[in-house]
């Protein structure tokens, strides 16, 4: 259960991913925020009306993804690591994630790393494309990674180790 356990469930990612046919359509961001937090840094990072204006600063976001052009502007700017970039155009086989990594070292680009689930465990190696790091401090880096279409509902980070 995601209140016990942090994990969502299949149900639960149901709710916030967009459809099949907006993924087919190009980068879209997914928003895994499932907590009634005082939070809003996703709405206003947005200049595209994509996550709409919070009512109550507790609200969870609302997002409409036809709106949503994957620019990724978002993912950086939220506390809570709730958003990665979707692209199932990436190439015939393979998805695009752009996610946030608070650890360090960053991967490098052309990196193969390890592609995790959301409760941390293995699924398949992945490819770095990038590693993206500003220098301000509210920023969180954002790295790409190449991923088998498969898993682009089940691949949510990566790990470096052993
Ligand atoms: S990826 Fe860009 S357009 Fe989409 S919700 Fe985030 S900031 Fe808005
Ligand atoms: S910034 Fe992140 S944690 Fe805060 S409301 Fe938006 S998605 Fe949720």
């Amino acid at each position: 259960m995601l209140s016990s356990t942090g994990v969502p469930l299949k149900e639960d990612l149901e709710k916030v991913f967009p459809n099949s046919v907006r993924l087919s359509q190009g980068a879209v961001a997914v928003i895994e925020c499932f907590q009634n937090i005082p939070c809003n840094p996703c709405y206003t990072a947005c200049n595209r009306n994509a996550i709409k204006e919070f009512q109550d600063i507790n609200d969870l976001p609302i997002m409409d993804h036809e709106l949503c052009n994957g620019c990724g502007l978002c993912i950086s700017k939220c506390p809570g690591l709730a958003i990665m970039v979707v692209d199932m155009t990436y190439s015939d086989h393979e998805a695009l994630l752009k996610i946030p990594y608070e650890f360090l070292p960053l991967p490098s680009e052309g990196d193969i790393v390890k592609g995790l689930d959301r409760s941390g465990e293995y699924v398949c190696d992945v490819r770095v494309i990038k590693a993206l790091h500003t220098k301000a401090l509210d920023r969180t880096p954002i790295i790409s990674i190449a991923i088998p279409k498969a898993y682009v509902h089940t691949i949510r980070n990566i790990g470096m180790g052993d």
